[in-house]
């Protein structure tokens, strides 16, 4: 684990994670602090076993600590992640109008489709909202849906800065943002798009997820730039 690259400028770190003996054998969604209801829809879907990055991390998320985390591809991180937004859309009651409560950003169309699939069931079991928003496609039917609410938005940047600009959407109320595959939405060159968009969230109190299957320093600078507590390491 190259810990010289990963923890500097973003110390006072502690680490969970495979060896570190943090987190005891999982046995199940709720004992890691997932809410009943999810739970149910979980099982509804075939999904009863946390997986290991999932166990490493929903702990921590679900009690509103950032993480950075990274993970071969394959291993479930759209549920580490995933799960924790769709909890704290359940928590936090219904969003305002362009205003979502839960921001995942993704490198391209079709991982933020995947994304808002995985998370849909998981959604309408609670009674909350998700939408993806992509270029590729037109502005007005996702400019409709923002402005019936939505709870968790997953976006990809570039069109995400678009509605930003248009000001059909607001990040004001972004509690939890996740920036999915870091390194790949880095090298499709929406670095600009990113530091645009962090600027627009919260300033204070909001957490933050970051996953990425390798950290280079380009993917550690964002790390620092979007990430305001002290984060859990996973790797
Ligand atoms: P990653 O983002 O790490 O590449 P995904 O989140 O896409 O991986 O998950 C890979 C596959 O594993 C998906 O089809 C997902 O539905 C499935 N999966 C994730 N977590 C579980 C689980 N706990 N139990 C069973 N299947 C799961
Ligand atoms: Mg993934």
């Amino acid at each position: 684990y190259p810990a010289a690259t990963t923890t500097e400028g973003v110390s006072d770190t502690h680490r969970a994670g495979q060896y570190g003996g943090r987190v005891p054998r999982p046995t199940s969604f709720a004992e890691l602090g997932v809410p009943a209801a999810i739970v149910e829809a979980l099982s509804a879907s075939g999904i009863t076993q946390p997986f290991t990055i999932q166990a490493e991390t929903i702990p921590d998320l679900v009690d509103g600590r950032d993480v950075i985390g990274r993970a071969p591809t394959g291993s479930g991180k759209t549920l580490a992640f995933g799960i924790p937004a769709v909890a704290m859309a359940l928590e936090r009651g219904p969003a305002h109008k362009k205003r979502p409560r839960v921001l995942i950003l993704a490198p391209t169309r079709e991982l933020a489709g995947q994304i808002h699939d995985e998370l849909a069931p998981m959604l309408a079991a609670v009674g909350r909202h998700g939408l993806a928003v992509y270029g590729g496609v037109g502005l007005q039917p996702q400019i409709n849906r923002l402005s019936s609410g939505v709870d968790v938005l997953v976006a990809t940047p570039g069109r995400l800065e678009d509605l930003i600009q248009q000001r059909v959407v607001s990040l004001a109320e972004v509690e939890y943002v996740v920036i999915d595959e870091a390194d790949r939405i880095l090298e499709i060159g929406f670095e600009e798009d990113m530091k645009a968009i962090i600027r627009c969230l919260p300033k204070a109190g909001r957490q933050t997820a970051l996953f990425s299957a390798t950290q280079t320093t380009n993917v550690v600078d964002l790390a620092r730039l979007a990430i305001q507590k002290k984060p859990t390491f996973v790797a």
